[in-house]
């Protein structure tokens, strides 16, 4: 059978007879009537020319010399392999086992011998016509096949009187059913819709067929193995050609496009690292929950929750252990805020608790319709408490806490601008506060703004004007009680502020960059005052001053050192330098080089604040030291705590192996004092011995002969 693209070409008759006179008969008249002729005597050859020929209509006589012209007939159905190729058999009797044999081979009528020519030529054109027509007609068809699997296109007709409905095989091959659905008399379609859509589904698709009309829906449909597909789902009433209406429908797979849709939809509303919500996202359902809120008049809370130091971790452990970081607090917080069995639930559905990530380490979490203020407290100190859990990176125990600042509507602020700037001033406050911990936003919080921008500026002129002193604070053997040496303290006095502590005013100063021209200050200072003390023949001791880790990446801290003991006369001898480990968190291998050289100069070395900070044994045995001082905040607690008893008496042991001396801060009592010694501290400073004193009341320390 031709190609339906060729269906204008001249019709071609295959003619097969061992008599040659009627070969010729058929012949002359098929060329009459416009076909091209092809003839042969054996049903041999008929098989071999078959497919070079490739005729529109075959003649085939049933008694042939070889094999017989049911057989031939049978073999090119076998080659045609359709039913659409009209081949005639001719007979020359009435021979009913021939016909029956004949139709069973897939011939498509019979034909008697004498031939009526006139009749035979219209009959010829009119099987050619047909045969055309119906192949062309199964092209389309395969055609349209092809076309809607490739669009996932199915469909399916609904019969309204006999329910009778009939699916497309597209329908099931695109969503993998059985063939089975295709014969499908019952409702199948629906009881595949996904059951939260199928109320909506249904209801539409009857309302529109009822009025007569299309309609078009797009929902889920959840397979029999569970799978859940999207799909648009059209139909219409149609009536077919003997006034019979049916409904026929159209499926289509969008689910490879919706998924595409969702993807973009997420990407926009939600943060890709940890999967919260993002900024717009969580303003926007704020937005909501507010609107709600003003209606059914109850209280909602904003809560800020920023990583306390985060910024250490990026800087020591790489961005992707903090990223590891990140998501492991989100889950945290989340589970906090998800487990919320604090957050009052009224019965009536509503806008639910949500939390999002909106900047590096920096969360925003609301709580709609809490009962009371309080009730956010109580969920801030639970995300607190959840926070700390050590975190393992490639091997590295994290520990971090974090600071909350809490808002509430109405009462801070009625939109979310208000709300979020709000809680973002409690959060700041509770960092300057030393961070691991909640503030609850209050007027006060904005004095505090206010009173840092005064300090800022006064902070400037003090330095400028010369309103900062510095007072001195004795160290002394815990063996003999000998004064061995003095740290420096600042301290600024202001006229219209009063007196303004060292650890509110020094933070401020690294933070608006001012601390080092205040280090300089201090620095040339405390030498010549020490200078001062000894070429007036008191006993020489060493001065300690404080160095900000800022001060290592703002100045040439060597050349300032060296250029200030030129000034002053001081030997190097009698500075020492105290530094906190956040020196070494910037860039550790360069402060320490600095440090060596400083150390080379004959300066002493001693590292303040030890065990706050992360305190690793590595550090110890890196830096350039000379001395370790235990954070007053051990000491506090001996002797009487077993395991500050520890911690300390195991700090001095280790400090020893290091060949390094160890001085306790803040010695407040003797019973400090006698423990201390117990454990073979070295050297003790605190308010048990003396305060920090001004210049002219220390030099009574100077002058103290050693009592042992
Ligand atoms: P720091 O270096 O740890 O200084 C010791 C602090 O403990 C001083 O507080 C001192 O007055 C206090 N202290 C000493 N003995 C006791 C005690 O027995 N009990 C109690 N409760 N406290 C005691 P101060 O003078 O308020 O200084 C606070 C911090 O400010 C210092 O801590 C230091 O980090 C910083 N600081 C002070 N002066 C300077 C400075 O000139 N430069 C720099 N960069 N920082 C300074
Ligand atoms: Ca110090
Ligand atoms: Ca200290």
């Amino acid at each position: 059978m031709p190609s339906p693209l060729e269906n204008d070409r001249t019709p071609r008759i295959l003619v097969v007879d061992d008599d040659a006179s009627f070969l010729l008969i058929t012949r002359k008249t098929m060329e009459v009537s416009g076909f091209l002729v092809y003839t042969c005597g054996s049903g041999e050859e008929a098989l071999e020319i078959y497919s070079e020929v490739q005729p529109d209509l075959v003649l085939l006589d049933v008694i042939l010399p070889g094999i017989d012209g049911i057989e031939v007939c049978e073999e090119l159905r076998k080659l045609s392999d359709e039913m659409l190729l009209p081949i005639l058999l001719v007979t020359g009797g009435v021979d009913k086992d021939a016909v029956a044999r004949g139709y069973a081979a897939g011939a498509t009528d019979f034909i008697a011998k004498p031939i009526n020519w006139t009749h035979f030529a219209h009959r010829a054109n009119h099987l050619v016509r047909t045969s055309r027509g119906l192949n062309e007609l199964r092209f389309k068809r395969a055609s349209l096949a092809t076309a809607q699997r490739m669009a996932k296109l199915g469909g399916f007709t609904y019969d309204p009187e006999s329910h009778e409905t009939r699916w497309s095989e597209e329908l099931c091959s695109i969503f993998g059913l059985d063939a089975e659905y295709s014969k499908s008399t019952t409702k199948v379609y629906s009881a595949l819709i996904h059951p939260d859509d199928r109320e909506r589904v249904i209801k539409l698709s009857t309302e529109a067929l009822d009025a007569n009309k299309s309609f078009t829906v797009d929902h889920r449909l959840v397979l029999p193995g569970g799978e859940v597909r999207h799909v648009r789902y059209c139909g219409e009433m149609l009536a077919d050609g003997v006034g019979h209406s049916h409904v026929t429908c159209i499926v289509q797979d969008n689910t490879h496009h919706t998924r595409a849709l969702d993807k973009i939809r997420y990407l926009a509303n939600f943060d890709g690292l940890t999967g919260l919500t993002n900024r717009g996202q969580f303003n926007a359902r704020l937005a909501d929950t507010l609107k709600h809120a003003k209606l059914s008049k109850n209280l909602v809370a904003v809560l800020i929750i920023d990583i306390d130091r985060f910024k250490v971790i990026n800087d020591t452990l790489g961005h992707t252990a903090g990223d590891q970081i990140l998501q492991v607090i989100a889950e945290r917080v989340n589970g906090q805020v998800r487990s919320g069995d604090c957050i009052a639930r009224p019965e009536s559905a509503g806008p639910s608790a949500e939390l999002a990530r909106v900047g590096g380490d920096e969360f925003t979490l609301f709580l709609p319709r809490i009962a009371h203020p309080t009730d956010a407290g109580r969920v801030a100190q639970r995300i607190l408490d959840a926070i700390p859990e050590p975190i393992d990176v490639d091997g590295q125990h994290v520990t971090l806490m974090a600071s909350i600042g809490i808002s509430i509507y109405p009462l801070d602020g009625q939109d979310c601008e208000a709300l979020l700037r709000q809680a973002g001033r409690a959060m700041t406050f509770t960092k300057s506060q030393g961070g691991n911990g909640f503030q609850y936003y209050t007027e006060s919080l904005n004095k505090t703004s206010l009173r840092r921008l005064v300090l800022e500026s006064k902070l400037r002129e003090a330095v400028d004007e010369g309103r900062m002193h510095l007072v001195y604070q004795p160290k002394c053997n815990l063996e003999t009680g000998e004064v061995i040496g003095m740290e420096a303290l600042l301290r600024w006095q202001e006229p219209s502020l009063g007196f303004i502590p060292p650890d509110e005013f020094i933070p401020l100063a690294e933070e608006i960059g001012c601390i080092s021209k205040i280090g300089r200050w201090v620095l040339h200072e405390a030498t010549r005052q020490n200078k001062e003390w000894q070429d007036s023949g008191l006993k020489p001791v060493p001065v300690a001053v404080n160095v900000s880790s800022r001060q290592f990446s703002d100045t040439d801290l060597l050349a300032v050192i060296k250029q200030t003991l030129e000034e002053t006369g001081l030997e190097p001898q009698y500075l020492e330098i105290e530094i906190t480990e956040s020196a070494m968190l910037q860039d550790a291998d360069a402060t320490t080089r600095v440090l060596e050289q400083i150390r080379e100069l004959g300066i002493q070395i001693a590292l303040d604040d030890f065990g706050t900070g992360f305190s690793s044994l590595s550090y110890l045995r890196r830096l350039p030291l000379d001395t370790l001082k235990i954070d007053r905040s051990f000491v506090m607690d001996l002797p009487g705590d077993p395991d500050a008893n520890g911690i300390v008496e195991a700090i001095i042991a280790m400090a020893h192996v290091l060949k390094l001396l160890v001085i306790a801060e803040g010695v407040e009592t003797v019973e400090q004092q006698e423990f201390l010694r117990s454990i073979k501290c070295d050297e003790m400073q605190g308010h048990l011995f003396s305060k920090p004193v001004p210049p002219d009341e220390f030099t009574k320390f100077l002058k103290i002969e050693p009592t042992s």
